[in-house]
């Protein structure tokens, strides 16, 4: 880190003026008193100084600031490099999707029921069910005012539906698996692999089928692009077949994707992008998203997935919004800038003092006491004060304070 870096040569370089200015005073046949204020007054000014809590104080501020905004950072390395991400991969479901069903379309198949009567009869069934497609269902129904019909009979169909009566009738909702198992041919419209499909029955004919997607994050949209503007690439990782990948792909204006990939393959993809010198983020919610998390040059989990995934990224979404990978980037963005900022300040600052309390200007007479010194302190504080850097001032003013007394 940063921080650690410039504590150190601080550390090093207070010690070695230090000891040199010790050394240079004797040398030219000062008293040893002498020679010891001086290089008391170089340590002095050098040791607890700002150079070394500049840096501290920024990451204090930005940590607050970013939890404030979403952010839960677990890794503050990570954080500082969020600047560097060159490629965003988003896990699909349940990243960039919500990771539940909504129905997108309701369809008649033998003419005689309309889009109420089927989602009635299939809601009917998938009222006590806790499956996400179950609930999808149930979410359309109430959203066209249907009043849910009671079930008897109600029996599951293992693996491949249910079933049960509904208003005297004999109904099913089925997969595709159990049309195919009883040898029923599948309707022209509903064989389309972006979806997923169910079919309603009613004994034992195909009344109607409902179509569901998972639905992509309302905040997906604008988190694509926006990262997209700020010069970073999306990509993104599903399990899912091809054609469900390039729906959401297209839909989402992404750089790219991988479909089809296996749980264990995701970090060999991380790997991939990484081997191209893209310095990789990975942001997912599952599982087996925690590799690929681990793997990445930054991992950032989405706030409602599992707790593997959470554990092992470096940053937490705590709204789960992919928005605030943006926000993220921006803040180690901001962050890095104010530190390089203070740096330069601070460095400059003793490229002035140190060499003024080591009495480098003794032969024309300039020399400072720490009284004087203190003095200049104040001054140079209140400069900075008005040049806004408010962490510098503020330790500056510490500093002084703490020389005072
Ligand atoms: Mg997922």
């Amino acid at each position: 880190m940063l921080a650690d870096r410039a504590a150190f040569w601080l550390t090093v370089i207070a010690l070695s003026v230090g000891f040199l200015t010790f050394a240079a005073w004797l040398f030219v046949g000062q008293s040893i008193t002498f020679a010891i204020e001086r290089m008391a007054t170089v340590m002095v000014i050098t040791c607890p100084h700002a150079l070394g809590l500049a840096i501290p104080l920024v990451v204090a501020m930005s940590t607050s600031l970013s939890a404030k905004n979403g952010l839960l950072i677990k890794n503050r390395s990570a954080f500082e490099n969020a600047r560097k991400i060159s490629v965003v991969v988003f896990d699909k479901t349940g990243t960039l999707t919500e990771g539940k069903f909504g129905v997108s379309s309701v369809k008649s198949t033998d003419g005689n029921h309309d889009e109420k009567e089927i989602i009635k009869f299939a809601s009917a069934l998938e009222k006590s069910s806790e499956h996400p497609i179950a609930r999808g269902i149930l979410e359309k129904a109430q959203e066209l005012g249907i009043s849910v019909p009671d079930v008897s009979d109600f029996e599951a169909i293992k693996g491949k539906g249910v079933q049960g009566i509904v208003d005297g009738q004999n109904v099913k909702v089925v997969s595709p698996g159990y049309l195919k198992e009883m040898g029923m041919d599948i309707p022209d419209h509903a064989k389309d692999e972006q979806l997923t499909v169910v079919f309603i029955l009613k004994d034992e004919n195909i009344i109607g089928t409902i179509s569901l997607a998972d639905k992509i994050r309302e905040d997906s949209y604008e988190a694509i692009q926006k990262l997209r503007e700020l010069g970073i690439k999306c990509w993104m990782l599903t399990g899912d077949n091809n054609q469900i990948a390039k729906k959401v792909n297209d839909e989402l204006k992404l750089d790219g994707y991988f479909a089809e990939v296996l749980p264990h393959e995701k970090l060999e993809k991380v790997k991939e992008l990484q081997s191209k010198n893209e310095y990789v983020a990975m942001t997912g919610d599952g599982v087996n998203d925690a590799p690929a998390l681990a793997q990445a040059d930054v991992g950032i989990a989405i706030g409602s997935g599992t707790d593997i995934a959470a554990e092992t990224a470096d940053i937490i979404l705590v709204e789960s919004n992919p928005k605030d990978v943006t926000s993220l980037i921006l803040f180690g963005r901001a962050t890095y800038k104010k530190m390089i900022q203070n740096l330069v300040w601070a460095t400059g600052y003793n490229l002035f003092a140190i060499p003024l309390a080591a009495g480098v200007f003794y032969k024309w007479g300039i020399i400072i006491s720490p009284a004087v010194y203190l003095l200049i302190l104040w001054k140079t504080a209140i400069f900075l004060y008005f040049t806004a850097i408010p962490y510098y001032v503020f330790v500056e003013l510490l500093t002084v304070y703490c020389y005072m007394w």
